[in-house]
């Protein structure tokens, strides 16, 4: 095994008891790489990542996290090395913002134990880095949906885990929240944390990944760095829609739907 590969799957089958969703899926994430997952509505993204993450045990072939066969693995010790931010964060009880990010830390300290003077410190950084330090003290019940989003993240960063998965991470907040969070998860790529994402806006790929896979029916059909995979056939393909490429002065690619293109729906 490589020494930074932190997850790969291996021949993968994915699916649920009544019903096989995907197969034959390789991939693997290394550290200090995005790694963007792309793909229709039902195509298999969250069926896969509950099967990365070790939560939906696979149908065929192997997931393995710094090498070791995730089913082998006990929560606590795939917690040790992921984090998770999965797609609606909600919480039945009223736990401040700051405990549910302290959550994260659980797994750096004894069993029962209280949080540390450290455990807050990075809890109250972690609120910092995301730009909701002043909703320490709030409900989570009462946020925005937008708001626990943030939370989940910044929980996911109080965790300190090698690899973080991600899923739809920016999809209920504005427009400045989710430049913020882009620009955050290029920030820990640099300090070499790994990130998977799953994401509806091919903008997000061509302003993160170092890698991306394209996905459709449970298949994975397109896989590599964003310039070869991210061509104008493909995504029409994917997503069933005209599209225009561009590139911006700064260099940055952009993606639109293409709607001179498109004919009205009857
Ligand atoms: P995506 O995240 O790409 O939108 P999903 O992985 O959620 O897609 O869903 C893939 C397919 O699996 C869909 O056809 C969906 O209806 C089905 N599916 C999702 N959850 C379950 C479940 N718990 N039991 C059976 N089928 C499911």
């Amino acid at each position: 095994m490589q020494p930074d590969r932190l997850l790969s799957a291996d021949d993968l089958a994915i699916g649920y008891a009544s019903r096989s969703v995907g197969r034959d899926l390789n991939l693997e994430l290394q550290a200090g790489e995005v790694f963007c997952l792309l793909g229709p509505n039902g195509c298999g993204k969250t069926t896969l990542f509950k099967t990365l993450l070790g939560l939906l045990p696979a149908q065929g072939g192997t997931v393995r996290l710094r090498g070791t066969d995730i089913a082998a693995l006990s929560r606590a010790e795939i917690a040790r090395t992921l984090a998770y931010v999965p797609q609606m964060q909600s919480s039945a009880f009223p736990f401040t913002a700051e405990e549910i990010v302290l959550m994260g830390r659980v797994i750096h300290r004894p069993a029962f134990a209280s949080p540390s003077k450290e455990d807050r410190a990075i809890a109250r950084h972690a609120l910092e880095r995301l730009g909701i330090g002043a909703l320490a003290e709030r409900d989570v019940t009462r946020l925005s949906g937008g708001q626990r989003q943030l939370v989940g993240i910044a929980r996911a960063l109080a965790q300190q885990a090698a690899l973080i998965v991600m899923d739809e991470p920016t999809a209920s907040l504005d427009f400045g929240n989710q430049a913020r969070v882009l620009a955050e998860i290029r920030h820990l790529a640099a300090q070499g944390v790994g990130i998977l994402l799953s994401t509806h806006d091919p903008d997000h790929a061509f302003a993160l990944a170092s890698r991306v896979a394209l996905m459709k029916n449970g298949a994975i059909v397109a896989q590599g760095n964003v310039a070869d995979v991210m061509q104008q056939e493909r995504l029409e393909d994917i997503y069933n829609v005209p599209v225009c490429l561009a590139n911006l002065p700064n260099g940055q690619k952009i993606c639109a739907p293409d709607f001179a293109a498109m004919r009205p729906q009857r």
